[in-house]
């Protein structure tokens, strides 16, 4: 049976050692912290993703502990359209809804898909040097393919591609968190340098989010919440409602990071064996499409794809010799993931900037229209 070594249990690792599982390899994934994630707010799930998750056997799951996602529209300050969303155009078919789940619950369903004891967890993996030299003791260990999910300030990017890959401050910073207020439409409203959004979520609540223009690591001496009321005092319904219940407990708040410049590749081969790039790692993103958890489902759904052994091979170990099979199925992983997922952070990181401008605003407001 070929083995995979995967380094982080994020959702990237958890989903490819799911995919993998399921097409005939061993897995041991390493995690650095010592628990599942059990923190986090909700996250978008797009049709896309959720065609993955069914592919990895736990779209059902996922079905049923989200909350499918209405029309929504993007808003000034003072509540006017400027576009609106239809859920329609991003469905794959009848009722398959971009959904949100809360990141816990995702995590939960996909831990429970996992071969008993497959984590090793508080197991940090550190780069033993650079190139495919520094995963020596787990390509000598006997593992096929190593992969590298350790997300976007990937310590494994750096040894295998170089330092000039790095994860790269986006200037914004996020707030999110949710709140006990019943709201019935999706909005995200964009505000010289700042934006808000609502996303209606399960039994009278609501997700919500922020990001401001702000340097790394500062953060507001009054508190999160009295800047945030500050800052966007006076916009429109319901966002005052969510920001007057709102509590320091209730905000979560990240600087905004992604990965540039794009990889020349998600793969590394050599001598010594082979690994492979998913999520964060490879294709950090800003969250400005709520793609980054969606794109690395896709990541892992591919990926045991182009690892899986063919239909036809009877044989134990269908992949026969790993160094051979195991190098041409990443290749047609690198072909089909690396292409659209940077046009994802490409397209991710423009919007965020967009939504964010300062100035030239009407000029947003058309390429809104056409983008649309
Ligand atoms: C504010 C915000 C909102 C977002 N909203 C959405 C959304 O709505 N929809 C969406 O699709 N995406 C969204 N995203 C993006 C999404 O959160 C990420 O793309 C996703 O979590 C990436 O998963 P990952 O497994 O690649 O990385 P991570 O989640 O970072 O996981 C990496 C794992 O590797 C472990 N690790 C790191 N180093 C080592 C090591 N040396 N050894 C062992 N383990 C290690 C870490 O502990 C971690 O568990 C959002 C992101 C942010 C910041």
């Amino acid at each position: 049976m070929p083995h995979a070594t995967i380094i982080g249990a994020g959702i990237a690792g958890t989903a490819t050692a799911i995919g993998l599982t399921r097409t005939g390899w061993h897995v041991t994934l390493h995690e650095r912290t010592d628990h599942p994630e059990t923190s986090g707010a909700a996250l978008g799930i797009w049709p896309t993703a959720l065609a993955a998750l069914d592919e990895l056997g736990v779209g059902d799951a996922l079905r049923a502990v989200a909350t499918p996602q209405a029309a929504g529209s993007i808003r000034r300050p003072d509540g006017a359209v400027l576009a609106a969303l239809s859920a329609e155009r991003a469905t794959r078919r009848p009722g398959d809804h971009v959904h949100l789940v809360a990141r816990r619950d995702l995590a939960t369903l996909l831990a429970a898909a996992l071969p008993p004891d497959a984590v090793r967890y508080g197991s940090r993996i550190a780069p033993a040097g650079p190139g495919l030299g520094g995963l020596d003791d787990h390509l000598d260990g006997g593992a096929d393919v190593v992969v590298v999910a350790d997300g976007v300030f990937s310590a494994h990017r750096t040894a295998l591609l170089g330092r000039r890959y790095q994860a790269r401050y986006t200037g914004q910073s996020g707030l999110r968190g949710r709140v006990a207020v019943t709201t019935h439409e999706v909005t995200e409203t964009w505000g010289p340098g700042r934006r808000f959004g609502i996303t209606p979520y399960l039994d009278g609540t609501t997700n919500w989010y922020a990001s401001l223009d702000a340097p790394p690591g500062e953060r507001a001496a009054g508190g999160d919440v009295a800047m945030l009321r500050e800052l966007f005092a006076g916009w429109h319904d319901p966002i005052g409602q969510v920001l007057d219940v709102l509590t320091e407990d209730d905000v979560m708040r990240h600087d905004l990071y992604d990965v540039h410049p794009h990889l020349p590749t998600y793969i590394v081969s050599g001598g010594s064996g082979n690994a492979v790039l998913v999520g964060d790692a490879a294709h950090g993103m800003t969250p400005d499409l709520g793609r980054g958890a969606c794109e690395a489902l896709v990541d892992a759904a591919t990926l045991a794809r182009c690892l899986a052994p063919p239909a036809a091979s009877g044989s134990g170990n269908a992949l026969g010799s790993p160094s051979g099979s195991v190098a041409a199925g990443l290749a047609r992983y690198d072909r089909l993931r690396r292409r659209p997922t940077q046009l994802l952070q490409t397209l991710a990181r423009g919007v965020g900037r967009t939504a964010h401008a300062r100035h030239l605003t009407g000029m947003r407001d058309l390429l809104l229209r056409v983008a649309r």
